[in-house]
């Protein structure tokens, strides 16, 4: 209870002081502010107009300082899914605001005419400090435009690449507010923007130089199962420090091997299906695009690098304190095979329901080994639920094998529309909002 509580609160804590931080170009911004200000209605749009320039470029400094994944950083915010969430969020405030930017201040100058609003948006070529706004505005609308799927699902590789825009909109947005600088009184604006651009620019350092050279373990593949047809598992060891974490965390894993057909050199985020007591590292990999496909082919003694680790699903993965209730479907099943094995690892037990969602007995990965299992987790039941025989998941089917729903912590991990099906149901039986936890193998 009291770590489900701390576990909410310090996502909370956390997320209101990354938007808190836009308090202090929020305030540098007040001390500026004079009575002339409010004069009329072209004052007032003048001041919203500049307002909402420093708020823009504030929530994208700090949404790119968000996007460093540090190891370790995730946690307080609850894993890296839910951190990406305030990136994201903070990303699309951050348009908005720029977007609305030079409206205010034309609608602002139309008050001294038509041509006057017109320069005020597109002046002499040579006004650099206007063209450099309207450059990282662009920018960032080339670069967050796949983000908001405007074009359809995007190829995450070509994602990324045009994601990597933004260091150039914002570099070219820090020197439209340079040039400009009028708003603030001198040194706040100074400090404030040093401030803001030196986080957003330290997780770009790390994220693109240091995490590469510090931040990835060396791993070699030692085996490769395959528990079904288009499912792999490998086994990793380390080839130096072996990674440190948790059951249910996940971690970058990028293989260096040209004998693949994709993905040499790609990093993709994979849960870690190995209890933390052994040795080596194991995840179980469903082709689900080009990369995973590839690595249905990979060898033992291929070598793979390892970052992480991420993630926060369980709300304490080394024991079961307040009865949970678990419901995955398809690969979703690998934070709950980590916590199983890491469970019967450690010889403890607790109250736990498993609710396995299948499509068919053919299709169930890692039943049997799931069910022995159940049977060495003392209060473990396993219930798989076959969709080609019993339909969608119900209401019903949830109350009949877990009576006391309501009293437990929920933890759903599988596609989509599973665990929006899921989240649905566990609402209308009452189950509170704060009990139920999810993990989403989609970040975008
Ligand atoms: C937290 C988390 C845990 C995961 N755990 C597992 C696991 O245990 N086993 C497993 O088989 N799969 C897991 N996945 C999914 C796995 O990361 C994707 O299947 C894989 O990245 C697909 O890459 P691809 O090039 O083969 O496919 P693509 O064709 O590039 O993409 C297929 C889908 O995967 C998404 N995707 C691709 N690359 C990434 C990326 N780097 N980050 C986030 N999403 C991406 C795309 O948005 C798309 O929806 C997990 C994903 C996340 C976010």
């Amino acid at each position: 209870m009291l770590q489900t509580v701390s576990k909410l609160i310090s996502a909370r804590v956390a997320r209101l002081l990354v938007w808190g931080l836009t308090l202090v170009p929020l305030t540098a911004f007040a001390l500026g502010v004079r009575a002339a200000d409010f004069q009329d209605l072209a004052s007032i749009l003048n001041l919203l107009g500049r307002l909402t320039g420093v708020l823009g470029l504030a929530f994208l400094l700090l949404s790119a300082a968000l996007s460093a994944r540090v190891p370790g950083f995730d946690q307080p915010f609850g894993g890296l899914t839910r951190l990406w969430r305030t990136h994201h969020a903070l990303g699309a405030a951050a348009l908005i605001m720029l977007m609305a930017h030079p409206l205010l201040l034309a609608f602002s100058a139309q008050a001294h005419g038509e041509g006057l609003a017109f320069a005020t948006l597109f002046p002499a070529l040579t006004d650099l400090a206007t063209w450099s706004g309207w450059l990282a505005l662009v920018l960032m609308m080339i670069f967050l435009a796949p983000t908001f799927s405007f074009f359809g699902n995007p190829d995450y590789e070509r994602w990324k690449r045009v994601h990597q825009l933004s260091v150039a909109a914002i570099i070219v947005g820090l020197l439209h507010t340079a040039l400009f600088s009028r708003t603030m009184p001198y040194w706040s604006d100074v400090i404030v923007w040093t401030l803001l651009a030196g986080m957003a620019l330290g997780a770009v350092l790390w994220r693109f130089v240091f995490s590469r050279r510090v931040g990835r373990l060396p791993y070699t593949v030692h085996e490769v199962r395959r528990p079904a047809n288009n499912v792999v598992e490998l086994t990793l060891e380390p080839r130096r420090r072996p990674l440190k974490y948790q059951a249910g965390n996940f971690v970058y894993m990028t293989p260096f091997d040209h004998d693949l057909d994709n993905g040499h050199g790609e990093e993709h985020p994979y849960t870690l299906s190995s209890s933390p007591l052994e040795p080596s590292l194991r995840m179980a990999i469903k082709d689900l695009g080009n990369a995973s496909r590839a690595l249905q082919s990979i060898k033992p003694g291929a070598r793979v690098t390892v970052e992480g680790p991420y993630g926060r699903f369980f709300i304490d993965p080394d024991r079961v304190g307040s009865p949970e209730l678990w419901i995955s479907g398809g690969i979703g099943v690998t934070p709950f095979l980590a916590r199983m094995r890491h469970l019967a690892a450690l010889e403890t037990g607790g109250d736990i329901r498993f609710i396995y969602c299948v499509q068919d007995e053919a299709r169930a990965l890692y039943l049997l080994e799931l069910q022995a299992l159940a049977g060495r987790i003392p209060g473990c039941k396993l219930v798989p639920h076959y969709f080609y025989r019993e339909g969608p998941l119900s209401q019903t089917f949830l109350r009949e094998n877990c009576g006391d729903i309501d009293q437990r912590e929920a933890y759903i991990c599988g596609p989509q529309p599973l665990n929006r099906l899921v989240q649905a149901h566990l609402r209308a039986l009452n189950v509170p909002r704060r009990a139920i936890h999810t993990e989403e193998f989609e970040l975008l």
